[in-house]
């Protein structure tokens, strides 16, 4: 049975590459008879706002599509609490109490998403009276699991290599847990078999194939696809409020425009509104 999810985080109104990767997500697993599911991603307290979800709801909705919906993260702190308490226990998570300003004087490398945490706190005393992070010490992980691999349905199978992006943040200082804990331990007990998402978390899925191992869970496989990129090559992004400024779902939806169709046009790549679809992968389409 193959279950996908649409997992988006309630921070900004979704956009055209939403649609894309809902719809994308939905016809997966309804051409194999599978289910498919809505989680919620309120991880991030601070950001996230109850109105959003019910307007996501809408817009899949409008977009003609039939999901199932799973409990939302913050009902299910519990579960990245016991799995972060497990990983410290044995001795592959430490504290860290740099900040962004801190870890940036250092100079660190810059790797595939961003800066490479350069292990400052690795091995360290760290003072209670700062706020801590706990990060995932990456070759204490990679001497328990040996090497890994994963399977993308586009891209084939990869050797997982989540050293590239440093010790990542598993339990942040102002959240219960990172987006890397939370989503793997909610795929896994949603029971989710095709990861289905953006050729731009292609760099997580090294980083939650690791997190697998070390917490036992089962290997889904993964489908990542094109993004919708505007006319100056950049993608759609909430961080560049295109959900506000024209290639929003809710946007559109208020416009009278017929959900049903942009999602016709989505499923035939033919993307409205001047928006055209990068390459994944590479030499792919
Ligand atoms: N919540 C994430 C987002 O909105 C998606 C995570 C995922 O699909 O794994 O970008
Ligand atoms: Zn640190």
């Amino acid at each position: 049975m193959i279950v996908t999810r649409f997992a988006p985080s309630p921070n900004g109104p979704l956009h055209l590459g939403h649609a894309y990767s809902a719809v994308k997500a939905h016809d997966l697993a309804r051409a194999a008879g599978g289910r498919f599911l809505l989680r919620i991603e309120d991880i991030d307290g601070a950001r996230s706002r109850a109105e959003l979800a019910d307007e996501f709801r809408r817009d899949l909705e409008w977009l003609g599509l039939e999901w199932e919906e799973v409990p939302a993260q913050s009902t299910r702190l519990d579960s990245y609490e016991a799995a972060a308490r497990d990983l410290m226990a044995r001795g592959l998570l430490y504290r860290c109490t740099c900040t962004r300003a801190e870890i940036e004087a250092l100079e660190p490398t810059i790797g595939p998403e961003g800066l490479i945490y350069p292990g400052t706190c690795k091995g360290k005393a760290f003072d209670p009276s700062r706020p801590s992070a706990l990060r995932l010490n990456i070759e204490a992980a990679l001497a328990e699991t040996g090497p890994l691999e994963w399977e993308d349905e586009r891209a084939g199978v990869v050797t997982a290599d989540p050293r590239q992006f440093g010790d990542v943040v598993l339990v942040r200082k102002d959240a219960p847990a990172s987006y890397h804990l939370a989503a793997t331990l909610d795929d896994a007990a949603d029971g989710v078999t095709l990861v289905t998402r953006g050729a731009d978390l292609v760099f997580a899925s090294h980083i939650h194939r690791l997190l697998q191992a070390l917490l036992g869970l089962p290997v889904p496989r993964w489908h990542h696809h094109a993004l919708l990129v505007e006319a100056d090559g950049r993608k759609l992004a909430k961080s560049r409020r295109s959900g506000e400024r024209g290639y929003g779902l809710a946007e559109m939806r208020e416009a009278g425009e017929d959900g049903r169709i942009v999602a016709e046009k989505l499923r035939l790549d033919q993307i409205p509104h001047g928006i055209s679809l990068s390459r994944y992968p590479p030499d792919g389409t």
